[in-house]
C-alpha cells in the first residue's frame, strides 16, 4: 500500500458566510421515534471550525442519531441545529455543506473506483477535466493513487473504505461526518487508518465529527470527546479530561478501567474508604458526605506487603496484557464483611497468593459527587395498606398506611441494598431487566430497568449479568414514605 500524502487541502465548494465561532452548534435537540422512545433527550454540543469531534457511547446511546440529525437524514422532534450560525434543523442533507461516510462503505459494485469517486461531482454537473483534477486528488489523499480502475470489489475492506472517504472528501464538505468508518476492520488495519485519519485531517483543515463506540478510538483521534448515554451528553472534553476527570461513574467506567467506590468526604483534602482516611486534593464538597471515588488501576503502587502500605490484600488473579500486567487485589479487611478488591496494572508481575501492600498519591484519587443517595419515587397511597409506584402496588406497614390517607400523593425512598432481585420473575412485585452493572469494590451496583422503561438502583454482592430478567421486591419496612408537600 502506497503512502498517501496530502495536496487536497479542499476548502468547501460553496461555504456561506460564517456568522458564527462554531460550525455546528446543536441546541436542546430530542429525538423521539414513532414507538415514544427518546433516542435523543435534550442534547446540546458546539463544535469549533477544523475540530475533530468523536462522539463516543455504547451500543444504542443515540450517537448515529445524533450525527443522522447533524447530516440531515434525520429530523430533531425538537431544538435546532446550526452550521455556520444558520438554522438547518429541517433543511435536507443535500443542501447541508457535510459529507457522510457510513461504516457500511456502499460503493457501486458495478463502477469501478475512480466512478465511485466521481458519480457525485458528475450529478452535479462537473466538467470532465474538473472532475479528473478532483477525483485524483482525493484518491492521493487517501493514499489511493494507482487504484483508479480496479472494481471495488477487488480492494480490502480497508481500501474500500479509503474509496468512501475520498467519495466524501471529492465533494470538499466544510464537515465530514463518520459513523463508525473503521469497525469493519481487522485491529491492525484500523490503528493504521487512525493515524492515516488524523493526518488527513490536518492537512484538510475541515471540520470532522466521528462516531465510534472505541474509547480508545475515541481518545487517540479527538481534539474533544461528548461520551453518551441513554441519549444524553455525559461529558464532553479532551480526551485527557473525560479520561482524568471523569464528571460521573459513568464516563470513569466507559472511559478506560476504572476502581469505582463510594467514600466519604471527612473533610476538605481527606476522603475515607475502605476502612482507611486518604489525603486528596480535593475541596468543597462540604464534611462528612458520601461521595465517589474514582481510582486508575495505573495510579495504584503494586509492592511486596511492607509498613509504607496504604493498603494490604493478597493477589487474587494476575494476567499479561502484552506491555503491562492486570492484577485483582483482594485487600484485608475485618473478618466478615465482602473484601474490598482492586484492579491494579503494573510493569511487573505479582503472582496470585503474593501479599501486597498499594499506595496512591493524593493526586490520583478522584472524588465526584454522589448522583444519587438512594431510589426516590413519586406515588400515592392506595386502599389496603398499600402504596403505588412504578405503576405496582406495593405493600407497607398498616402503622405507616395510618399516617396517610388514601389518594395522599408521596415520596418513596428505598435504599440501594433493600430492593431484592429474585430470579423467577413471580416472586416479585415488577419485573425488569438487568441494564447496567458497576463493580463498586465490593458490591455491584445494579441498573434495573423496569418493564414500563423505570429505573431502580440496587446494591447487591449476588453475580447477575446484563440482560438477565429478574423479579422486584422490597420489604414493606424498607419502603420510606413521606407526604410531597
Ligand atoms: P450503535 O452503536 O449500536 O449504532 P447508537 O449509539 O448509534 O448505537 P442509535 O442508532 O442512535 O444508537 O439509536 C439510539 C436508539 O434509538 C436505539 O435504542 C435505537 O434502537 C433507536 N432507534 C434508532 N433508529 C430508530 C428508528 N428509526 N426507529 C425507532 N427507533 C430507533
Amino acid at each position: 500500500m502506497q503512502k498517501p500524502n496530502y495536496p487536497y487541502t479542499g476548502k468547501a465548494a460553496s461555504a456561506p458566510q460564517a456568522q458564527s465561532d462554531y460550525i455546528i452548534e446543536v441546541k436542546h435537540v430530542s429525538k423521539q421515534f414513532e414507538d415514544g422512545k427518546f433516542a435523543l433527550n435534550d442534547v446540546s454540543l458546539s463544535i469549533k471550525k477544523g475540530e475533530f469531534v468523536t462522539i463516543l457511547g455504547p451500543s444504542g446511546c443515540g450517537k448515529t442519531t445524533l450525527l443522522r440529525c447533524i447530516a440531515g437524514f434525520q429530523v430533531a422532534t425538537s431544538g435546532d441545529i446550526l452550521l455556520n450560525g444558520e438554522d438547518v434543523t429541517q433543511t435536507p442533507p443535500h443542501k447541508r455543506p457535510v459529507n457522510t461516510v457510513f461504516q457500511k462503505y456502499a460503493l457501486f459494485p458495478h463502477l469501478n473506483v475512480f466512478e465511485n469517486i466521481a458519480f457525485g461531482l458528475k450529478l452535479k454537473g462537473f466538467d470532465k477535466a474538473t472532475i479528473n483534477r478532483k477525483v485524483k486528488a482525493a484518491l492521493k489523499t487517501v493514499g489511493l493513487t494507482d487504484y483508479e480502475d480496479r472494481d471495488t470489489d477487488s480492494l480490502s475492506g480497508g481500501q474500500q473504505q479509503r474509496v468512501a472517504i475520498a467519495r466524501a472528501i471529492v465533494n470538499q464538505p466544510e464537515v465530514l461526518l463518520l459513523d463508525e468508518p473503521l469497525a469493519a476492520l481487522d485491529l491492525k488495519m484500523r490503528h493504521d487508518m487512525q493515524m492515516e485519519l488524523k493526518d488527513m485531517h490536518k492537512q484538510l483543515g475541515i471540520t470532522f465529527i466521528y462516531v465510534t463506540h472505541d474509547q480508545e478510538e475515541a481518545l487517540t483521534l479527538s481534539d474533544r470527546v461528548v461520551v453518551m448515554s441513554e441519549g444524553r451528553i455525559q461529558q464532553i472534553g479532551t480526551p485527557t479530561d473525560v479520561y482524568n476527570e471523569p464528571q460521573n461513574c459513568f464516563v470513569a467506567d466507559f472511559i478506560g478501567e476504572s476502581n469505582i467506590l463510594t467514600g466519604t468526604m471527612v473533610h476538605d483534602r481527606l476522603v475515607h474508604f475502605c476502612g482507611h482516611d486518604f489525603e486528596c486534593i480535593d475541596e468543597g464538597f462540604g464534611e462528612n458526605q458520601l461521595v465517589e471515588v474514582v481510582i486508575r488501576p495505573e495510579d495504584l503502587y503494586i509492592f511486596e506487603k511492607n509498613d509504607k502500605a496504604q493498603l494490604t490484600g493478597v493477589v487474587d488473579s494476575c494476567i499479561f496484557k502484552g506491555v503491562h500486567y492486570e492484577m485483582w487485589v483482594k485487600l484485608d479487611g475485618p473478618e466478615g464483611e465482602t473484601p474490598y478488591e482492586f484492579l491494579v496494572q503494573d510493569y511487573h508481575a505479582f503472582e496470585p497468593g503474593r501479599e501486597v501492600g498499594l499506595l496512591v498519591k493524593p493526586e490520583d484519587i478522584q472524588i465526584m459527587k454522589k448522583e444519587r443517595l438512594c431510589n426516590t419515587f413519586e406515588g400515592e397511597i392506595v386502599k389496603g395498606n398499600k402504596v403505588e409506584f412504578l405503576g405496582a402496588d406495593w405493600d407497607i406497614p398498616e402503622a405507616v398506611a395510618q399516617q396517610f390517607a388514601v389518594g395522599d400523593e408521596v415520596i418513596i425512598t428505598v435504599d440501594f441494598d433493600k430492593v431484592d432481585l429474585h430470579d423467577y420473575e413471580d416472586e416479585g412485585t415488577l419485573t425488569g431487566e438487568v441494564y447496567f452493572i458497576l463493580f463498586k469494590g465490593n458490591h455491584n451496583h445494579l441498573t434495573i430497568r423496569t418493564d414500563d422503561g423505570d429505573d431502580i438502583f440496587v446494591n447487591t454482592t449476588d453475580a447477575w449479568d446484563d440482560g438477565d430478567r429478574v423479579g422486584i421486591a422490597i420489604h414493606p419496612e424498607d419502603i420510606h414514605i413521606s407526604k410531597k408537600s
